[in-house]
């Protein structure tokens, strides 16, 4: 199997992600088209400044990630309502930085996959989970405490635009994970193949962290460029716990990819 042509980066900008959103969809033959990057984690203070589409990186008012703090409270807003299915089925592969995955749906109808309700300013606003990747080390820090890595759940809206990221911290706790015990193995970071997976049941990764019932939410950003903002961001405050040897199994596929914090601005916390 050889890689696809690589597409132009103008082509992609838009659907270059967070999250590494739905580039990833455009694969056949089982290998995945990665679009090249012209930025780096470790140089994510100055993303603004490599191409006038990444401005908002530089400019924005409503940036991800950001710290969070125990003194802020927590949400009584914007509370989730989901409605999972008990089994999915879809793509697993690495995004380049870490174990990820994308749901299966027919074709430009993203309305079939499982759904999350919440309040938008007095509006029920519906999402869907097309998605979900992992980053280590976490991008979102409680109380300047910083996670081994960080699950994001993406939802898009019925027109597959990203909406709203559910945000997991992830680490090391006294028992295995239900959910992390249920994916495949992994591939690494720098394998391009991926596989089919039925039976992934997205529940478990919910339930492990009393499903979202505490959380901080804010409005945020894209955490890679073009930054683009718009999004609702929920963060539990529940840490989903894993074995020594899961945590390990997942670092072991990861690269750094945490963009530095940014500064709070317009992202009306729990709000
Ligand atoms: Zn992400």
């Amino acid at each position: 199997m050889s890689l696809l042509p690589v597409i132009s980066l103008g082509l992609l900008a838009s659907q270059a992600s967070a999250c590494p959103g739905l580039a990833k969809r455009q694969s056949v033959n089982q290998t995945i088209v990665r679009e090249e990057r012209d930025w780096a984690y470790e140089a994510s203070y100055d993303w603004g400044r490599l191409r006038p589409e990444y401005e908002l990186c530089q400019t924005g008012t409503q940036q991800s990630p950001i710290p969070l703090r125990l003194d802020q409270g927590l949400s009584r807003n914007h509370i989730p309502h989901f409605d999972y299915p008990t089994d999915v089925t879809g793509d697993f592969y690495n995004w380049g930085f870490g174990p990820a995955m994308a749901l299966s749906h027919p074709e430009d109808d993203w309305t079939t996959l499982p759904s999350m309700t919440f309040d938008e300013g007095g509006v029920n606003e519906t999402v869907y989970l097309a998605s979900w990747h992992i980053h280590a080390p976490a991008d979102h820090t409680v109380a300047a405490d910083r996670s081994k890595a960080e699950m994001h759940f993406v939802h898009v809206d019925a027109d597959g635009h990203e909406r709203v990221v559910l945000a997991f911290r992830v680490d090391p706790g006294n028992a295995p994970s239900t959910f992390f015990s249920n994916v495949p193995e992994y591939t690494t970071f720098n394998d391009t193949t991926q596989r089919s997976i039925d039976g992934i049941n997205v529940n478990q990764a919910l339930n492990e962290v009393q499903m979202f019932n505490d959380f901080w939410t804010y409005r945020g950003s894209l955490t890679s460029p073009p930054c683009r903002e718009g999004m609702r961001w929920y963060l539990a405050r529940q840490i989903l716990f894993v074995s020594d040897t899961q945590m390990q199994d997942i670092l072991r596929v990861c690269t750094y990819s945490a963009r530095a914090e940014q500064e709070v601005w317009g992202h009306q916390i729990n709000q």
